[in-house]
């Protein structure tokens, strides 16, 4: 980083990560300049930049601004390719990074990244826990809320930077060499950024590129694309894997297994144990059962594997996983528990924001679910849902721009209750409307399950406001 000092280094985006990265290049000694889009009056970071003696020009993108002898363009992950700075500092050959890249460069400590389609903030919050148990020093930043800039700055050589990371933070990354990199999943989403799923994975892919013999990649072994990009690596791999054994505890082949047969270091649950093996003993260490884990769903299950396998190859002892596994509560809105009331237990799953989320929820609680669904149109029609409305669920209470095609796929599943919470004045009071609907429909051993399929932006700020108005309504009731 010291390489940038008195050089030109283009901040583009002026979000919180903007903010930390400026900085840290300003006190390098770098000529920084901070350029956003949006208006002065929406860019309340920019006096605090300014202060310093950093330059921030804001409302538009100054045909100049990035030069033939400008050094380094870090860019927003939310900032597409196609945006004019970024084509200029392409025609330039400026390198082009995010504020990851810029992290690696700074921090002292060892790094574990990690990855995903889904389920990325659940396990690196639940690895944070188990790390801390076992007795080493986990600094959370990056996707998950804070730069991870300002993490690397703060940690030292004792730390672990666990850092939460989007396929947009990678795929502005260039030596970027986590010591362990986790790849949990692998689904189509956010193919209209990337242009296609080829970019997706080999931005994600980008997390293994700079790894040597000496780290550890942790990769799902049962998701076909993660198996694929796990063929060409170099670091250990040490994969997690449910199989059908979760199910049947019924041993089916040597798991993990190379194409010469000698077998990797592996975490995978057998008869409902979830086990560890290291790749040079045959023996199998017992972690704790499935069923104890502190949270349901067998998304759940690989999201353990996953920050048990990563916890190992930091150095945690097993026996320390075992209370942290147990007594892990859910990240908020992601299939919360909130509260019992006359016998009906209440979860908030308000980051559900399309129908396989919700499939996921529903199927991951037992007995008869009050679902309450809707929100922002996409112009899905829903009907993928129609066999778990049939099978689980004992009412509907839809609400939002959705509220009708929700209500259509229930009543075609055959579903007596159904009920359509009518807009009133503010969103809120729809929403506490609904929940009392949904409270009317359950009976002692029910569950009432807030878990939208749906973004929430057509009534709410965001699924956080969500969240909480529903938790409160319980709370109330
Ligand atoms: P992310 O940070 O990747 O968005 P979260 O941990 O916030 O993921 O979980 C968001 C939602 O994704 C959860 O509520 C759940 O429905 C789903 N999910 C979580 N873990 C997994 C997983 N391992 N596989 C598939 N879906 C998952």
């Amino acid at each position: 980083p010291s390489a940038y000092r008195d050089k030109r280094v283009i901040v583009l985006g002026l979000a919180r990560s903007g903010v930390s990265v400026a900085k840290v290049f300003h006190s390098l000694g770098a000529e920084v300049v901070v350029n956003d889009m949006k208006k002065r009056e929406l860019c309340p970071e920019a006096d605090e930049l300014t202060a310093l003696g950093i330059s921030v020009l804001c409302g538009y993108h100054p045909s100049d601004l990035v030069t033939a002898d400008t050094a380094l363009l870090v860019k927003n992950p939310g900032i597409p390719y196609t945006a004019a700075p970024v084509q200029q500092a392409i025609e330039h050959g400026v390198e082009i990074i995010t504020e990851v890249e810029a992290a690696y460069w700074l921090s002292p400590a060892p790094i574990i990244g990690i990855t995903g389609s889904n389920g990325k903030t659940t396990t690196t919050t639940w690895l944070g826990e188990l790390l801390t148990a076992a007795g080493l020093k986990p600094i959370i930043a990056g996707n998950i809320g804070r730069p991870l800039c300002e993490a690397a700055l703060e940690a030292t050589p004792e730390d672990w930077l666990v850092a939460e990371l989007s396929s947009f933070q990678l795929k502005g990354t260039n030596a970027f060499r986590p010591r362990i990199g986790l790849l949990l999943n692998l689904a189509e989403t956010h193919l209209d950024y990337h242009g296609g799923m080829d970019d997706y994975v080999a931005s994600k892919a980008k997390l293994f590129v700079n790894q040597t013999a000496e780290d550890i990649a942790v990769l799902n072994w049962d998701d076909p694309i993660c198996r694929r990009i796990s063929e060409g690596l170099e670091a250990k791999l040490l994969p997690f894997s449910l199989y059908e054994r979760l199910e049947t505890g019924v041993y089916v082949e040597p798991p993990f297994s190379r194409e010469d047969g000698s077998p990797n270091a592996g975490c995978e649950p057998v008869a409902r144990q979830i086990v560890y093996r290291s790749a040079a003993s045959e023996d199998a260490k017992v972690v704790v059962p499935v069923d104890e884990l502190g949270i349901p769903g067998r998304h759940n299950v690989a999201n353990a594997l996953a920050a048990v396998a990563a916890s190992i190859a930091a150095g945690a002892a097993i026996e320390r996983l075992v209370e942290p596994l147990r007594q892990f509560k859910a990240v908020e809105h992601r299939l919360e528990y909130v509260r019992e009331a006359g016998g009906v237990k209440y979860y908030n799953d308000s980051k559900a924001t399309n129908p396989a989320s919700t499939m996921m929820a529903i199927g991951s609680l037992p007995g008869k679910i009050v679902l309450i669904a809707g929100g922002l149109d996409r112009g899905s029609d829903y009907m993928e849902l129609l066999p778990i409305f049939r099978d689980r669920l004992k009412g509907l209470v839809a609400l939002g721009e959705t509220r009708g095609k929700l209500a259509r796929v229930a009543e075609l599943a055959g579903l007596g209750s159904v009920e359509i919470a009518e807009p009133v004045e503010d969103a809120e009071r729809t929403l506490r409307q609904a929940v009392k609907q949904a409270a009317a429909l359950a009976g002692p051993g029910d569950i009432v399950l807030l878990s939208p399929a749906c973004a929430s932006w057509d009534m709410f700020a965001s699924y956080e406001q969500r969240g909480r108005i529903f938790k409160e309504s319980a709370h109330t009731l």
